[in-house]
């Protein structure tokens, strides 16, 4: 499966460049010298093509493009003889990896250099033109001396869209000479900032679940060389010291030895330049290494050193800022610290090559033949929604994850995700098997272990994403080894003798592949009504939520059998057809409890008071996954927009002012009349209490008393607070993000397709009672406690018995609570799915 292919690369020298022989410096090729302005990122591109096209022992590739179609390059710095021999580098590094057949003949480490993920980060794609420039320079001993033994790949830029956006604002804003006054409007990036990529999506958060395209391409590409150390440049506030590492704990427990080791050698080696230029830095601290989707862990689970390094600066520093020290913090400052651990890595990796090369053949031959985790094999049942299975595996296959089907039925006992119980299973050929012996073991551990040591709670990021919830799946982790015998067989949908003209088509709606299909066929202008009850026709039964397209209604539609027939083709649907809307159980056709489901035009609030994360997942699940129009409007004349023309309008994540007196009387006459409201997390703090809508802070007096005697016996265990232990506190109120289970109302709209069981990622600590008058389709029940991850005991004390997601019902309209985010990140596929029925399924007629 998935063998990996020769590099499909393009290799763009331009005919021009190659006329020039002369290696040029970054200044003698840009005109300036780095620091003094922000380069625009056609202008990096341009650099890079110079180097590859005067040096013959640097390759430049293009493995993709952005959303706003930029390139996406990387260089490879080679010594003139490793350049010859390139691929064969590169095949003989995966085949220690395991990902290839034959034995290795030579020996080199590689190095992987990452800059500028975060687009007002902005100092970093000018260090790797510093970095490229010193690594190529025949007249530059050190260097020479490094590429004897390491090959070092540069990506100058991630996220080109992000970098772009904030040049040019502050190419736009920026005084001459620049004004290091941090109040000034070169300092102060307007709404969303340069931080994340086009859709909005902080791209340090995507590396695992690869949601954005600069992700999906680069994974490919990461994955084609697996190098043996992978740097990501950062910058964090201007007042801080430079940070490298080793990083601070929690470190996920399948971190290797020689992975901690090598992080304090690397970071010994950086002090010594450091301290030779007096420059402050700090080690140790606030960058862990737990979640897998950074572009430190990432690589750290792919059996690289990965790091993160920290250079103070971001979108307020500007070409200079004076820093609390009162200091002047310059951008060639800012470069010149990037530079230099950049090179310093170079450094001591080609110093220890072997050892390098040999421990990254260890951790790959461990993980094949003896990985260490308690849990062998997790298995997914066959009978799970074949969507969901397929689109994980499809996933696992950009992974380079091994996967497949068990070679016989096998009985065998594991933990079940969706009861948390250990069980005896019968493990059947088509169930599907991922066994931890494969090369990918312990990215795979720590997607899927039932629980993660947590060596501590405080932590960067959210501390569960377990992708079993996510889906929903029923599956199991066994402690025993199964081997994968056959290659998975995705079910195949079989659609071969429908009538030419049925009474209606039915289709079941499961995933979001359903969804997708509802979305098409909206999108088309067909009619499709939604059964709110099982039914059994054709002596077939159909659950809640089935959609059911009649000629009735459709019959202004052209070609209507045609375009029904040849779209759910196209998309893999099942056809179910009947000749009679008579039932043979449950409701007819025609009955009250079939609702007409009008295609919804949807609008969102975009822009300022609005948190641009939130914005750009709805965005892009509308645009990208759903291939759905929805009208953005923007919060600062959503004022003078008339709102009665949209039949939804989506709430993102935000802070608002705009929900004054008269503006929240307006949209709830707007939802009285017909709207439906759905709205997201924190956006719930401007709706609570208000006249107008049902949902309530928590205000249970009981409930308060017991926190407070919980609060107060847990004083009495600490003592006095020591200064030291002032952090541990907060984390009794910290949220940094857990699973719950959530008890469902199954027969609302909102909850169809969920199956029986929806987790939900929690990342908030927002705590509201249940809807006294309306649908508390999500609630968590009783007692609060997370199935996997950490929350702290008074955050966690405050969700018990709390809404997770409810609809009130208002005139003809709806509002629809989402408590918790259920797009954060766009990875929490039944999240999408609760999302989509509040935008599709809800207040149908
Ligand atoms: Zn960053």
């Amino acid at each position: 499966m998935n063998k990996v292919k020769l590099l499909t690369v393009l290799l763009f020298i331009s005919v021009a460049a190659v006329a020039q022989q002369k290696l040029l410096s970054p200044k003698e090729f840009l005109g300036y010298e780095l620091g003094e302005r922000f380069t625009r990122h056609h202008r990096v591109v341009e650099y890079y093509q110079h180097v590859a096209s005067v040096m013959p022992n640097v390759s430049l590739f293009m493995y993709g493009e952005t959303y706003e179609h930029r390139p996406l390059i990387y260089a490879a710095v080679a010594s003139p003889e490793n350049s010859k021999n390139l691929e064969q580098i590169r095949l003989d590094n995966l085949r220690r990896a395991g990902m290839e057949s034959g034995t290795p003949t030579t020996k080199v480490a590689l190095v992987w250099l990452s800059y500028n993920v975060h687009g007002n980060e902005a100092s970093s794609i000018e260090a790797s033109m510093q970095t490229l420039y010193e690594l190529v320079d025949p007249t530059n001993a050190r260097s020479q001396q490094m590429l004897k033994n390491a090959v070092v790949i540069l990506d100058p830029c991630i996220n080109p869209d992000g970098r772009d956006r904030y040049a040019n604002f502050y190419n736009q804003y920026g005084n001459f000479p620049p004004n290091p006054d941090s109040d000034g409007k070169e300092h102060r990036e307007p709404w969303p900032g340069g931080r994340a990529n086009h859709y909005f999506f902080d791209l340090n958060r995507d590396w695992a679940w690869m949601v954005q395209a600069e992700s999906q391409q680069r994974i490919k590409v990461y994955n084609q060389w697996l190098p043996h150390v992978h740097v990501d440049f950062h910058e964090q506030g201007a007042n801080n010291p430079y940070y490298f590492a080793p990083a601070v704990e929690p470190f996920h427990e399948v971190i290797t030895p020689w992975q901690r080791e090598f992080q304090v050698m690397i970071g010994k080696n950086h002090a010594k330049y450091f301290d030779a230029q007096g420059w402050l830095y700090f080690t140790k601290e606030v960058f862990d290494l737990y979640y897998p989707s950074y572009g430190d862990t990432y690589p750290t689970y792919s059996g690289a050193i990965g790091m993160t390094y920290e250079q103070g600066g971001s979108g307020r520093a500007g070409l200079t800022i004076t820093t609390n020290e009162d200091d002047p913090l310059t951008l060639k400052d800012r470069l010149m610290h990037h530079h230099t651990s950049g090179m310093s890595t170079v450094e001591i990796t080609a110093q220890n090559a072997t050892r390098v090369v040999d421990e990254f053949e260890k951790y790959f031959k461990e993980s094949i033949s003896n990985p260490s985790s308690a849990y062998k094999t997790y298995v997914i049942k066959s009978d799970n929604n074949a969507d969901k299975i397929k689109q994980l595996a499809s996933w696992m296959d950009k992974h380079n994850i091994k996967y497949g089907h068990a070679s016989a039925a096998k009985a065998s006992r594991g933990f079940e995700y969706t009861t948390q119980s250990v069980q005896n299973v019968n493990i059947t050929a088509e169930d599907l098997v991922i066994s931890v012996y494969q090369p990918k073991s312990k990215f795979i551990t720590t997607l899927f272990e039932p629980q993660s040591k947590l060596p501590d709670s405080a932590t960067y990021d959210i501390t569960a994403w377990n992708l079993m919830y996510s889906y929903g799946f029923k599956a199991y982790a066994l402690n025993e080894r199964i081997n994968v015998g056959k290659p998975y067989q995705p079910k195949t949908v079989d659609n071969a003798a429908i009538g030419t003209k049925p009474y209606a088509y039915i289709f079941k709606y499961k995933s979001l592949r359903d969804v997708e299909f509802l979305a098409a066929l909206l999108s088309k202008k067909v009619k499709v009504r939604l059964a709110i009850q099982s039914f059994k026709v054709s002596g077939e039964t159909f659950d809640a939520g089935t959609l059911i397209v009649p000629q009735r209604n459709n019959e202004s539609v052209p070609g209507f059998d045609n375009l029904i027939q040849t779209l759910a083709k196209q998309m893999d649907r099942k056809i179910y057809t009947t000749t009679t809307g008579f039932v043979e159980a449950g409701k007819d056709f025609g009955s009250d409890y079939v609702t007409y489901l009008k295609a919804p035009k949807v609008a969102m609030l975009t822009g300022d008071q609005t948190y641009s994360l939130s914005v750009g997942e709805i965005w892009h699940f509308f645009e990208q996954q759903l291939h759905y129009p929805v009208t953005q409007i923007g919060t600062d004349y959503f004022k003078s927009v008339e709102l009665h023309k949209y039949d939804v309008l989506v709430v993102p994540e935000g802070n608002y002012r705009l929900f004054d007196e008269k503006t929240l009387g307006d949209v709830s006459s707007w939802v009285s009349n017909g709207g439906r409201l759905i709205v997201i997390a924190s956006a719930l703090n401007s709706f609570a209490d208000q006249k107008g809508f049902g949902l309530k802070l928590y205000t249970n007096e009981d409930e308060k008393k017991a926190m407070e005697k919980l609060e107060s016996a847990q004083k009495e265990k600490e003592g006095l607070l020591t200064y030291e232990a002032a952090e541990r506190k907060s984390i009794s109120e910290f949220m940094p993000g857990a699973i719950y289970k959530t008890t469902l109302d199954k027969s609302h709209p909102l909850a169809f397709g969920l199956g029986d069981n929806y987790y939900s990622l929690r990342e908030n600590s927002l705590r509201f009672g249940f809807l006294e008058d309306g649908w508390n389709v999500g609630i968590i029940k009783g007692k609060a406690k997370p199935i996997q991850g950490f929350t702290g005991f008074k955050a966690n004390r405050k969700l018990d018995n709390s809404l997770v997601f409810g609809v009130e019902d208002k005139g003809q309209g709806q509002v629809i609570y989402f408590v918790d985010n259920p797009l954060f990140r766009c990875f929490w596929e039944n999240g999408k799915m609760v999302f989509s029925n509040a935008v599709f399924l809800v207040g149908g007629q």
